[in-house]
């Protein structure tokens, strides 16, 4: 009795490997025609500045729309696009789509409007990632400086010394380099002081409970005045409400991202609210 439980106990382990393996392989078969049938969206959020209140720029997130499952949000398969080389594809979509959209987002910006985009650890660190950036900037005569790219602290970590290369080109050429989901990472202030960059994103971890929790609130505040002190700019994300908009221009927070400010939209609404600011 007990071999024939065992038995069929392994069984059913295989055939729940078998099923997760083959949803996977649907997947990943599933993302590659995505590319080819164009099921991706670029939606754009915008960024302000907090002083002001003035519309200044925007970051690009992608979305899939699947034929059978709908829209699909990044995190479920840009991890995916990464493990199986797909990203550098996704990615150069991303790039080539925001160029294009600025031309008509712009005419209803202001001039120094930028769009930034993100990019993950595979396409950052592949070897052609900036003559790629740079090529396709230049094809498309777009403008350089309104353009940001966001990368996270792991993503910078990952190759220290290749980084601050790859970010002192890009400053060059005066694409605008973000520092995206600060404080969740690992790096060192150490290392923090040597990178070239622009801006840094405070993670909206630390603003979620701010208006609440007087040490988030103290942890923001220490997140701005240390991005300070090393002459960065500050965004504020995942800003939801007013209270924390007011607490963060208290602490000369210099920018703000979240629902308050509006959602992630497709580009023709993006300008639609772009005209109301
Ligand atoms: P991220 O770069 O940190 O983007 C900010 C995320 O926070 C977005 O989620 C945005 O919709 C969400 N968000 C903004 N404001 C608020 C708010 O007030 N409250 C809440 N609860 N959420 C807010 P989204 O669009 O789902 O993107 C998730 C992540 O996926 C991004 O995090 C980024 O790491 C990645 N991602 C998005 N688009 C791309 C892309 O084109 N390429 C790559 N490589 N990664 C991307
Ligand atoms: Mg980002
Ligand atoms: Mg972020
Ligand atoms: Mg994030």
């Amino acid at each position: 009795l007990a071999k024939e439980k065992g038995k069929n106990t392994f069984c059913f382990y295989n055939v729940e490997m078998d099923n997760i393996l083959q949803q996977r392989l649907e997947f990943e078969s599933d993302l590659r025609k995505a590319i080819e049938k164009d099921q991706f969206v670029l939606y754009y959020q915008p960024i302000v500045n907090l002083e002001k209140m003035q519309l200044c720029g925007a970051e690009a997130l992608i979305r899939w729309i699947h034929p059978q499952k709908g829209m699909i949000p990044p995190m479920s398969f840009i991890p995916i696009a990464e493990q199986t080389g797909l990203i550098s594809q996704i990615g150069q979509w991303v790039l080539t789509k925001a160029i294009w959209d600025l031309k008509s987002i712009r005419e209803v910006t202001n001039h120094n409007f930028y769009v930034s985009f993100n990019a993950s650890l595979r396409e950052f660190s592949s070897a052609n990632f900036v003559d790629n950036v740079l090529y396709t900037i230049e094809a498309l005569k777009a403008d350089p400086t309104s353009l940001g790219i966001e990368i996270t602290e792991s993503v910078a970590m990952a190759d220290p010394q290749n980084t601050i290369k790859s970010i002192n080109t890009f400053k060059e050429k005066g694409i605008k380099v973000f520092l995206d989901d600060f404080g969740t990472g690992y790096s060192s202030l150490n290392y923090l002081k040597q990178l070239p960059i622009d801006v840094v994103k405070i993670d909206r971890s630390f603003i979620a409970n701010m208006s609440t929790d007087i040490k988030e609130q103290r942890i923001a505040k220490s997140l701005i005045d240390l991005s300070h002190i090393l002459d960065l700019k500050v965004v504020a994300e995942g800003i939801e409400d007013s209270q924390q908009a007011e607490i963060l221009k208290s602490f000369d927070c210099d920018f703000g991202q979240g629902y308050l400010f509006g959602k992630p939209l497709p580009k023709d609404q993006f300008i639609e609210l772009a005209k109301r600011f």
